[in-house]
């Protein structure tokens, strides 16, 4: 019998961690390792925000993914994945190549969800990825443009869909941005909005007061018009219509309204749950040996109404988990259950605020902020090493503005 080939669908923070820890695990020509993701580069999907408000270079934001893997263990591929055969064991790429495997962990992320409400699919932004994001800035500096030669008001109104983690995180780059944009174009910034539109009756749902009450008053002060217990029921590419019968004239409506499992993931005919594959408590997908799925594409079931929600920091875990999980069944070992750990969320409003608890222990202000930056290096610390963490903080290229 050949090596056992091991195929793993998409780099981001799942997909990526799980390739790396493989590559320290296996003995030299132990298996054979595929990582097929998109790209060519690995982008990091906490700091999206940034990248659509141009508050960061995309060299920050973005990482070679053959840069990354540092042994011959794991092969990159870069392609996109159409299907999956589990019959015949095989993954089908849109260029037509069919990729066999003997165990296939599947970490195909996110998609944004748009709950079919009208216009959004088609005329409002997404922070999904690099390029969905990138297009976000892109727009903004055209309307700036434009607003110079037909100073239609709409063109300067940007609005932003939900209040929970990343409609926050959004609002509080484009803070630091607009006025920025305002100098370079010499627009008044009396002259811009930022909207915030949300449905439940507060910023980030479900979180703690202090850290509420921090985050609307923050963002109020720095002129955000926070309109809550506002539902967004439509929109035309220049208006949004709201469900207490009002309009916002807006040529930028960008969509944090809430993400579901990879659209992807409902044609490959495994069991899923509300848009996730639905796993075991070794990562494996229920009624299989030989596929697993973590991260965003999986349901992990915390108990028997809700799952562990779509983060970072469980995709990350779950790498961790199913890495050793996937060695060990190919050396017929007992496997490992899943056991998450939540050591805490913290929320940037711009680089010089934030709110969040970590460890238990509630923070806010310029301190949060500076424990953000100690998260982020945290996943290059591990994804990398501290040679990533220096050469990501020593790349000196600067924001677009
Ligand atoms: P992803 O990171 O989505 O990676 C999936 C990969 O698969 C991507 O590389 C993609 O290109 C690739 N791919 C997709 N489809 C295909 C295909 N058909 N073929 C080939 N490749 C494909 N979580 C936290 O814990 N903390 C935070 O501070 C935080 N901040 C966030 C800020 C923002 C703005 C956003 C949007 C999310 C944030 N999250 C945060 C959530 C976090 O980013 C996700 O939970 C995380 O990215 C999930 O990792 P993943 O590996 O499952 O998927
Ligand atoms: P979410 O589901 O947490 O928030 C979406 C928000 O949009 C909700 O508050 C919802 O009420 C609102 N909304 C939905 N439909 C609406 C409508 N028609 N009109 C107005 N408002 C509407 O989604 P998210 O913020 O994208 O977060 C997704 C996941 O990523 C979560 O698990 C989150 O914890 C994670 N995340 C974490 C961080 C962090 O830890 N710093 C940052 C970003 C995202």
């Amino acid at each position: 019998m050949g090596k056992p080939k091991i195929v793993i669908l998409g780099g981001g923070y799942g997909g990526l961690i799980a390739s790396r820890k493989l590559e320290k695990m296996l003995k030299n020509g132990e298996a054979e390792v595929t990582l097929v993701n998109k790209h060519e580069y690995h982008y990091i999907a906490t700091q999206l925000h940034k990248t659509g408000a141009g508050t960061a270079a995309d060299d920050k934001i973005t990482m070679n993914i053959p840069d990354l893997l540092k042994t011959n263990k794991v092969t990159f591929k870069k392609a996109t994945v159409e299907s999956v055969d589990c019959e015949k064991r095989q993954v089908g790429l849109q260029n037509g190549e069919k990729l066999s495997y003997d165990y296939l962990l599947i970490a195909l992320g996110f998609d944004v969800n748009t709950f079919g409400i009208p216009g959004i699919e088609e005329h409002a932004f997404k922070i999904k990825s690099f390029k969905t994001t990138k297009a976000i800035y892109h727009h903004i500096i055209k309307q700036f443009d434009a607003y110079k030669e037909d100073k239609d008001p709409s063109r300067l109104t940007f609005a932003v869909a939900g209040a929970g983690f990343t409609g926050v995180e959004l609002v509080g780059e484009l803070i630091e941005a607009i006025p920025a944009l305002c100098k370079k174009f010499d627009v008044p910034v009396e002259k811009t909005r930022i909207v915030n539109i949300e449905a439940s009756p507060s910023v980030l749902p479900g979180f703690d007061k202090e850290a509420i009450d921090f985050t609307t008053k923050f963002v109020k002060k720095n002129g955000v018009e926070l309109m809550t217990s506002t539902k967004i029921l439509e929109y035309n590419a220049i208006s949004i219509k709201l469900d207490n019968g009002s309009e916002v004239p807006s040529r930028t409506l960008i969509w944090s309204g809430g993400v579901r499992g990879n659209v992807i993931l409902e044609s490959l005919g495994l069991p899923l749950n509300r848009g996730r594959i639905e796993v075991d408590q070794y990562l494996r997908v229920a009624g299989t040996e030989n596929i697993y799925c973590i991260g965003d594409a999986a349901y992990f079931k915390k108990n028997e109404t809700s799952s562990l929600p779509p983060t970072a920091q469980v995709a990350i875990q779950q790498a961790e988990t199913c890495a050793p999980n996937l060695v060990a069944a190919i050396r017929g070992e007992a496997q490992k259950a899943f056991e998450y750990h939540h050591k805490g969320t913290v929320a940037s409003i711009g680089t010089m605020a934030a709110v969040g608890k970590v460890f238990g222990f509630k923070i806010s202000g310029l301190f949060a902020a500076f424990m953000k930056q100690v998260i982020e290096a945290r996943y290059l610390f591990v994804l990398g090493g501290p040679s990533l963490v220096l050469k990501q903080f020593a790349k000196t290229s600067k924001p677009y503005h």
